[in-house]
């Protein structure tokens, strides 16, 4: 179903209020890595507005790695990127880690964000193949593309066909960078695929002075997209500061990925 033997036109998901994943024009979401408090996703929202982006990210339920990091604020954060929508005018993506908050995070996001670490988790895969409600699948950190793409076919084998693919890195043996951004699955992908695919160069890097260029990278292979954490105080983020953006690089960053996508 992912292939391009199965549609032959590449799949462009509305999302309505001209608002579309899947070109001709490039797709940017972003927004902190967490929701933290309602002024902190309100600034973010109206900086990234402001800067041109069309979707706003934020977590309410976090995977982190240790079970003593914060865990994000759940339903509240949920409806603080609610308020931020209606504020803004952006739609939401937001992190959807279990088949028991299907509904609650159904009820305010545009877009289901499949994380890296539940690629692979093939029972929430196929719940959400039942939905009618765009999901963003991330790549898994150690997933071949094959493994990838068959993690799409589980939710397109189910119904939902607007899937968006996200490319945020694999895990190599460096350690100077949290990930190792894999730009070649960008066009691999799109040779394979009908499917969107967005880059995360903010997990794909993990170091805000690396976001930018890998960013120029990412649409330069062809993304139809960028996914970035841009957080106000990234020094006092309660998660993935390092990797945020600050409001000024944010605008810098787009202002250079326009300038690539509109010469290619
Ligand atoms: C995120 O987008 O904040 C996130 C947790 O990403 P990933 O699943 O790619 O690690
Ligand atoms: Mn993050």
């Amino acid at each position: 179903l992912t292939s391009w033997n199965f549609k032959q036109q590449k799949t462009v998901i509305d999302l309505g209020d001209g608002v579309k994943v899947g070109g001709p024009e490039l797709t940017v979401m972003a927004g902190p890595c967490s929701v933290e408090n309602r002024d902190q996703i309100i600034e973010t929202a109206k900086i990234v507005k402001a800067g041109g982006a069309q979707i706003l990210r934020g977590g309410a339920f976090k995977p982190r790695t240790s079970p003593y990091s914060f865990q994000g604020l759940g339903e509240e954060g949920l409806k603080l990127m609610a308020e931020a929508r209606e504020e803004t005018g952006l739609k939401i993506v937001t992190e959807l880690m279990d088949v028991e908050h299907i509904d609650v995070v159904c009820k305010y996001t545009d877009i289901i964000q499949i994380g890296a670490r539940n690629m692979q988790n093939y029972s929430l895969l196929k719940e959400i193949g039942k939905l009618d409600k765009p999901v963003m699948l991330k790549r898994g950190m150690a997933a071949t593309i094959k493994e990838w793409l068959l993690a799409a076919e589980y939710v397109m084998n189910n119904g939902n066909h607007d899937v968006i693919l996200c490319e945020r890195g694999v895990r190599t043996f460096g350690e100077e960078t949290r990930n190792t951004m894999d730009l070649s699955s960008i066009p691999l992908v799109q040779q394979l695929s009908h499917l969107p695919v967005i880059a995360d160069p903010s997990h794909g890097t993990g170091r805000w002075e690396l976001v930018t260029p890998v960013a120029r990278a990412a649409v330069a292979v062809g993304a139809d997209g960028i996914m970035v954490e841009v957080h106000p105080d990234p020094q006092n983020a309660l998660s993935d500061g390092p990797q945020s953006l600050k409001p000024k690089n944010f605008q810098l960053m787009m202002d250079e990925i326009n300038a690539i996508s509109k010469s290619l």
